[in-house]
C-alpha cells in the first residue's frame, strides 16, 4: 500500500520507492529475482531495487510488486484446502500473462496495468472466503465449474458475486480506478466505463486465453478467445495463436518466480493443434456469418424503403427524405423542390389491356424516370401511377427543367412491353408533372413539407386540366387562398408578369388564381370545371403566342356556361381601337398592365366591385 501511496505521486523520486521495497528484504529477494528471469527478458543481471526501477520502469515495478504483495496476502487469509487455491492462481497468473502480451501487440496500453488487472481479478473470492469460510466454498463446490458461469451462481446464492465483493476490497485499498474497473468487469467487458473500456476487454480477453489453456482443453473456450479477439482488437487467428504461446510461457515463468502452484503446465502442441482447426473453423463460420449477415441487413434495409413492384424508393422513404432535406436545405438557406408526376389516364391502360401490362407500364415508367431522376435527387413512388421526385438545393425553374426531362423522357417513345414478358405490345404513356419549391426569401420559405408537396400535387392536376402531358409549376399554375370567394384564371405568357402577380395576389386571400402561360390551355380549364368550381374571373394577356386574348374572350362569349364570367384584359397598348376591338369581343374591363403590377391594391379594389356586381348579359 505504502508503494501504490507513493506511486500515485507523479514527482516521485525512484530512490524513494526502492528504499521502501528495500525495508523488506523477503520482497526485495523476490522482485529482483522477477526482473531477472526471462519474462522481462534483460541482456545483464539486474542488481538492485533502483537499478531494476530504471531498466523497467517504474510501473513494471509497481506491479511486481504488488504481485508479490497479493501473493502475501492470500497466505494470512488463512485459505485451506476447502479452497482450490491452484484455480485461483492458474485463472489469475495465465490471464495476467495472457494481458499483458495482449497489451504489449496493441501498444496503445500500458501492459503492467494490464497485467496488475489481471492479477488481481478474482481477488474478491479471496475476500469471499475469508469472511465466510465453508458457507463459500460449499457455495462454489455445487457451483459450476465453468469460471465463467461462477458470477450467477454466487449471485444466486449469495446475493453478491466475487466481482463486486473484489470492487469494494479494491476501492477500500484505494488501488487505482483503472484496477478497480478491471476487478468490477472481468467478466462483462461491455459494463465497464467508456475511458478503461479498452484496459478491462484486455483483462477480460486474457481471462479467455486462461480458459483456452485449461486442462479441461474446452474447445469452446479456445474458439471464444479467437473471435472474440478478432472482434475487440482485430487480432488475426495466427496472432492469436502466437498469444497463447506467449500466454504458456510466460505463466510458467510467473509460477516459477511468484512460487506459485498453478497446476499441470497446458499441452500447448495440442491445444494448437485443436486450435488450428478451431481457427480455421471459426474464422470460415465468421466470415460467411459476417457475410450473411451484412446481406440481410441490407436487404432488410432496403425492403422498407424501396417499392417491391417498380424498386423505386417508397412513400415512408419519401416522408423522411423529405422532412430530412427540408430541414437540412431551410438550415443552410437553400431551396428544395418538390416534382410530382402522374401517369396520364392510367386506368385505362389497367382496362384495356390487364392489369399485368399496367404494372410492366409502371416498371418501365419507373425505369425511365430513374435514368434522369437518379441523378438529381430521390425517385419515390407516392402511390399508384404517382411518383415524387426530391430535389434538395434546387430551386423552382430548375425543377420545373428536370420535370420537362422526365415528361419528355416517358412520351419521347412508345412503352416496349415484351421486355416484361408481355409480347407484341407498345404503348405510348404520358405523364403529368408538378412542380413547386421552398425558396428562402420567398412568400413560400416558411412552408411545411406537407405544404411544399401538397403544392406540387395541386400543380399536376392544373396540367391535367390544361390538357395532361405537360408540366405545371407553382405561381404559374396555382395560388391557393382557404376560403377565397373569387376564383380567377390569369392567363399571360410573360412569366415575369406571372409571377409577379401571384405574389401580388397571394396577399389578397380573397382570390384564388390560376395562371396559364397559353389561351389554349386556359380555355380547356375555364370550360371543363364543375360549376362549384367554375372561374369567376379572367385575366388575360392581350398578345399570346397561339390564339390571342381577344380570341380566347370572343370564344368564351359564345359559351352558355360563361354568361357570369368577367373578363379582364391586360395590356399595355391603350389604343382606342384596341379597346373597342376588345369590348366587342365582350370584355368587361381592360386594365393597364403597369398599373396592375405597380398599384395593385387600387387594381384588386376595382377588381372586387366589378366582382360583386352581377353581370349583365
Ligand atoms: P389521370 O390522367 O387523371 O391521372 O387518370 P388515371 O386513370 O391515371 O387516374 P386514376 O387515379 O383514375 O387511376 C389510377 C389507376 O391506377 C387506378 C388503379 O387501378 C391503377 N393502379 C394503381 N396502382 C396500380 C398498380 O400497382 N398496378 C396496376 N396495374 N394498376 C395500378
Ligand atoms: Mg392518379
Ligand atoms: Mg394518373
Amino acid at each position: 500500500m505504502q508503494v501504490l501511496e507513493l506511486t500515485r505521486d507523479p514527482n516521485v523520486s525512484i530512490q524513494k520507492i526502492a528504499d521502501l521495497v528495500q525495508n523488506d528484504p523477503a520482497l526485495t529477494t523476490k522482485v529482483l529475482r522477477t526482473v531477472n528471469s526471462s519474462y522481462y527478458g534483460l541482456a545483464t543481471p539486474c542488481p538492485s531495487i533502483s537499478r531494476a526501477m530504471s531498466l523497467l520502469g517504474l510501473n513494471t515495478v509497481k506491479s511486481i510488486v504488488l504481485g508479490f504483495s497479493l501473493v502475501e496476502t492470500t497466505k494470512a487469509v488463512g485459505l485451506d484446502a476447502r479452497f482450490d487455491l491452484e484455480s485461483y492462481w492458474r485463472r489469475s497468473v495465465y490471464g495476467a500473462a495472457s494481458a499483458r502480451a495482449i497489451a504489449l501487440t496493441m501498444r496503445a496500453l500500458d501492459p503492467e496495468e494490464a497485467f496488475v488487472g489481471s492479477l488481481l481479478q478474482d481477488i474478491g473470492m479471496l475476500a469471499a472466503f475469508a469472511a465466510l469460510k465453508q458457507e463459500y466454498t460449499d457455495v462454489l463446490a455445487e457451483g459450476p465449474a465453468d469460471h465463467d458461469q461462477v458470477l450467477e451462481h454466487e449471485q444466486l446464492k449469495l446475493g453478491f458475486d466475487h466481482a463486486r465483493v473484489g470492487r469494494q476490497l479494491a476501492e477500500k485499498w484505494r488501488l487505482p480506478e483503472q484496477i478497480q474497473e478491471c476487478i468490477a468487469h472481468h467478466h462483462k467487458a461491455d459494463r465497464s466505463v467508456a475511458h478503461h473500456r479498452t484496459l478491462v476487454q484486455v483483462v477480460s480477453l486474457g481471462g479467455m486465453a486462461a480458459s483456452a489453456l485449461n486442462p479441461r482443453r474446452d474447445p469452446q473456450k479456445l474458439g471464444q478467445f479467437v473471435v472474440v479477439a478478432r472482434k475487440w482488437f482485430g487480432i488475426e487467428a495466427a496472432r492469436a495463436r502466437e498469444l497463447l504461446e506467449q500466454t504458456a510461457k510466460g505463466a510458467a515463468d510467473l509460477t516459477k518466480t511468484l512460487d506459485l502452484k498453478t497446476g499441470d503446465k497446458p499441452d500447448l502442441a495440442s491445444i494448437l493443434g485443436m486450435a488450428n482447426e478451431q481457427m480455421a473453423e471459426a474464422q470460415e463460420e465468421m466470415q460467411r456469418e459476417a457475410v450473411e449477415l451484412k446481406q440481410k441487413n441490407d436487404e432488410l434495409a432496403k425492403k422498407t424503403i424501396t417499392d417491391g413492384l417498380t424498386g423505386a424508393f417508397n412513400r415512408a422513404h419519401f416522408d423522411a427524405t423529405l422532412r430530412a432535406q427540408a430541414a437540412k436545405c431551410k438550415g443552410a438557406n437553400q431551396p428544395i423542390s418538390v416534382v410530382f408526376l402522374d401517369a396520364d389516364k392510367f386506368k385505362s391502360v389497367n382496362d384495356t389491356h390487364g392489369h399485368q401490362a399496367g404494372d410492366a407500364v409502371l416498371m418501365e415508367l419507373t425505369k425511365r424516370l430513374r435514368e434522369v431522376a437518379d441523378r438529381v435527387g430521390t425517385l419515390c413512388r407516392y402511390g399508384g401511377e404517382e411518383f415524387v421526385l426530391v430535389l434538395p438545393q434546387v430551386g423552382l425553374d430548375r425543377a420545373a427543367r428536370v420535370g420537362e426531362i422526365l415528361r419528355q423522357t416517358v412520351c419521347k417513345t412508345t412503352f416496349d412491353l415484351s421486355a416484361y414478358d408481355i409480347a407484341g405490345l407498345s404503348l405510348p404513356v404520358t405523364i403529368s408533372v408538378g412542380v413547386a419549391s421552398c425558396e428562402p426569401g420567398t412568400a413560400t420559405a416558411d412552408w411545411t413539407p406537407e405544404q411544399l408537396t401538397q403544392a406540387a400535387d395541386e400543380c399536376v392536376y392544373a396540367a391535367k386540366q390544361a390538357g395532361r402531358n405537360r408540366v405545371r409549376q407553382y405561381g404559374m399554375a396555382t395560388t391557393n387562398a382557404k376560403g377565397a370567394m373569387w376564383n380567377v384564371v390569369v392567363v399571360d405568357d410573360d412569366k415575369f408578369v406571372c409571377r409577379l402577380l401571384q405574389k401580388n395576389f397571394s396577399t389578397r386571400p380573397e382570390f384564388r388564381c390560376t395562371f396559364f402561360d397559353n389561351a389554349e390551355e386556359a380555355m380547356a380549364a375555364l370550360t371543363s370545371t364543375t360549376p362549384s368550381q367554375r372561374p369567376h374571373l379572367l385575366l388575360t394577356d392581350l398578345n399570346l403566342p397561339g390564339m390571342s386574348g381577344i380570341e380566347l374572350t370572343k370564344s368564351l362569349r359564345g359559351r352558355a356556361e360563361c354568361a357570369s364570367l368577367r373578363i379582364v384584359v391586360m395590356s399595355g397598348d391603350s389604343e382606342p381601337s384596341t379597346l373597342e376591338k376588345m369590348r366587342f369581343a365582350g370584355a368587361d374591363m381592360c386594365m393597364d398592365k403597369l398599373e396592375l403590377s405597380g398599384n395593385f391594391a387600387a387594381m384588386a379594389q376595382t377588381l372586387g366591385s366589378l366582382l360583386s356586381r352581377t353581370r349583365a348579359a
